[in-house]
C-alpha cells in the first residue's frame, strides 16, 4: 500500500522535478557522509528502539487527539479533532525530527550540532536534544531575530547553547544560514548540520519528514478510536512543511483523504504582505534546493511576512511542492485577521492556546468546517502552544469578551 512512501525521494533527493542538491563543492562530501549514515541507520533496530524510547519517554508521545466539541459547535459543521502536537516537551512537534538528529549525530560519532534558526524555535528544540544527549550545540542567528525573540535567546543559553549573531546583509535567517554552513564547513569531522524544517539540500528534507512522520501513523491508529474511520480532511500550517508532511506521510496513498496544507496571507496580496509561496510563487533554486519559491524583481528570495514568526519563509519544502504539483494536496489561505480570531476561538472555547503558526490551520479548518456536512471529520495539526506568542497578541488584538 505505501508505494508511495517507497519511491520517494529518489536517490538524489528529488520528489517529482522539485528538491536535490545544489550546494558549494565544499559542502559535498560531508553531506553524502551524512546520506550514506542515515540510510543504514534508518534499519539499525538499536537507533529504532532509541529513538521510540525518548519519544515515549521523554517527549511525552504518542500525542493525543482532542475532539473540539464547542469550536465544532460554533462552526455548525463537520467535526473538529485536534491532533495535539502542542503537548510535545518544548510544545511544538520540531523536538520529533531534533531528537532523531542529534541521535544520528551520537551514532556518527559526533560530539556537537550546529544549526541556524528565525524565530529561535528551532533553537530552543536543539539546544533541548543537545543537552539530553550530552553534546555541544552552536546555533546561528540573525542579529536581527536575536533583538526580537529575546526570551528563545534566553532559553537557548540556559540550555547550553551557544549563540553565533549573524551580522551581515539583512542579519536575518537567510544570514544565520550562511553563518551555519560557514562554521560547519571546516569542524565537519566533529560536527553535524542539523536542519530545522523539511527543506534544504537532499538528505535533510528525506531525513526530517521520516523523523517527522511519525505523527501521521500515530494518527492512523489514534483516529479509529474516535471515528472507525480514517479523518476525512486533514489540515496542517505550512512554512517549510514538516509539521504537515508529518502528519501526511501516512495518508499519502489513502486517497480518500482530502489533505490541505493551510499558508499564511498575512495582511495582503502583495509581495512582502503575505508568505504564502505555494500560492503566489514560482519555481526556483534557494537554500540548496529546488522548489516553489516568491522571488523579487532580481530573483532572490522575496521579503516575506505572516505575524506566525515561523511560517514566514519564502519557499517550502521540495515534497510540498510535488504534492501540490501532482493535485495530491490542496493549499489552504488564512491571513493575520483569521489567525488571530482562532486563536482567540480555540483558547476561549477549547481551553487550548494555540501558536500562532498552528492558528492559521485553525482559522482555515472552521471556514472549511463550516461548509461540510455534520458527519464529515477534520482533523488540524496543532503543531504547538502559544504561550510564546500571548504577549504579543494581546498587546496589538485586545482579548475579546475580556471579564476584568
Ligand atoms: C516552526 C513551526 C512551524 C512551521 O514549521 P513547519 O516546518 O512548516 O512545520 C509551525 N508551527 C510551529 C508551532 C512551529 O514552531
Amino acid at each position: 500500500m505505501s508505494n508511495y512512501l517507497e519511491t520517494n525521494p529518489n536517490k538524489d533527493g528529488y520528489f517529482g522535478r522539485f528538491g536535490g542538491s545544489f550546494i558549494p563543492p565544499m559542502l559535498e562530501k560531508p553531506f553524502k557522509d551524512i546520506t550514506q549514515a542515515y540510510e543504514k541507520l534508518k534499519n539499525d533496530p538499536k537507533f529504532i528502539e532509541e529513538l521510540k524510547y525518548v519519544r515515549k519517554h521523554y517527549q511525552g508521545r504518542p500525542t493525543p487527539i482532542s475532539f473540539a466539541k464547542n469550536l465544532t459547535e460554533h462552526c455548525g459543521g463537520a467535526k473538529i479533532y485536534l491532533k495535539r502536537e502542542d503537548l510535545n516537551h518544548t510544545g511544538a512537534h520540531k523536538l520529533n525530527h531534533c531528537m532523531a538528529e542529534v541521535i544520528l549525530a551520537k551514532y556518527l560519532g559526533k560530539t556537537k550540532v550546529i544549526a541556524e534558526t528565525g524565530a529561535g524555535q528551532h533553537g530552543v528544540a536543539l539546544a533541548t536534544a543537545a543537552a539530553y544527549f550530552g553534546l555541544e550545540c552552536e546555533i546561528h542567528m540573525g542579529e536581527v531575530d536575536i533583538e526580537k525573540e529575546h526570551p528563545n535567546v534566553v532559553r537557548m543559553k540556559i540550555l547550553g547553547a551557544k549563540i553565533i549573531p549573524a551580522t551581515h546583509g539583512l542579519k536575518t535567517l537567510k544570514e544565520a544560514v550562511d553563518s551555519a554552513f560557514e562554521s560547519y564547513i571546516p569542524q565537519a569531522d566533529t560536527a553535524i548540520y542539523c536542519i530545522g524544517s523539511v527543506v534544504g539540500p537532499h538528505p535533510f528534507p528525506m531525513m526530517v519528514i521520516d523523523f517527522q512522520s511519525v505523527i501521521g501513523f500515530e494518527v492512523k491508529e489514534q483516529f479509529l478510536e474516535h471515528e472507525d474511520k480514517n479523518p476525512d480532511n486533514i489540515i496542517a500550517c505550512i512554512g517549510g512543511g514538516s509539521n504537515a508532511m508529518g502528519i501526511f506521510s501516512a495518508f499519502i496513498d489513502e486517497k480518500d483523504v482530502n489533505l490541505y496544507g493551510v499558508e499564511p496571507m498575512g495582511i495582503g496580496k502583495k509581495l512582502g504582505e503575505h508568505s504564502a509561496s505555494l500560492t503566489y510563487g514560482e519555481e526556483g533554486i534557494m537554500h540548496g534546493f529546488n522548489s516553489i519559491m516568491l522571488k523579487d524583481e532580481n530573483g532572490e528570495p522575496a521579503p516575506v511576512y505572516s505575524i506566525g514568526s515561523g511560517i514566514d519563509y519564502p519557499s517550502v519544502g521540495p515534497e510540498q511542492a510535488h504534492l501540490k504539483d501532482i493535485g495530491r494536496t490542496q493549499v489552504g489561505l488564512c491571513n493575520d485577521e483569521e489567525a488571530v480570531d482562532a486563536f482567540y476561538k480555540l483558547s476561549q472555547l477549547e481551553g487550548i492556546i494555540p501558536a500562532l503558526e498552528s492558528a492559521h490551520a485553525v482559522g482555515f479548518a472552521m471556514k472549511l468546517a463550516k461548509t461540510l456536512p455534520k458527519d464529515k471529520t477534520i482533523l488540524i495539526n496543532l503543531s504547538g502552544r502559544g504561550d510564546k506568542d500571548i504577549d504579543f497578541v494581546v498587546e496589538k488584538h485586545p482579548i475579546p469578551n475580556a471579564k476584568f
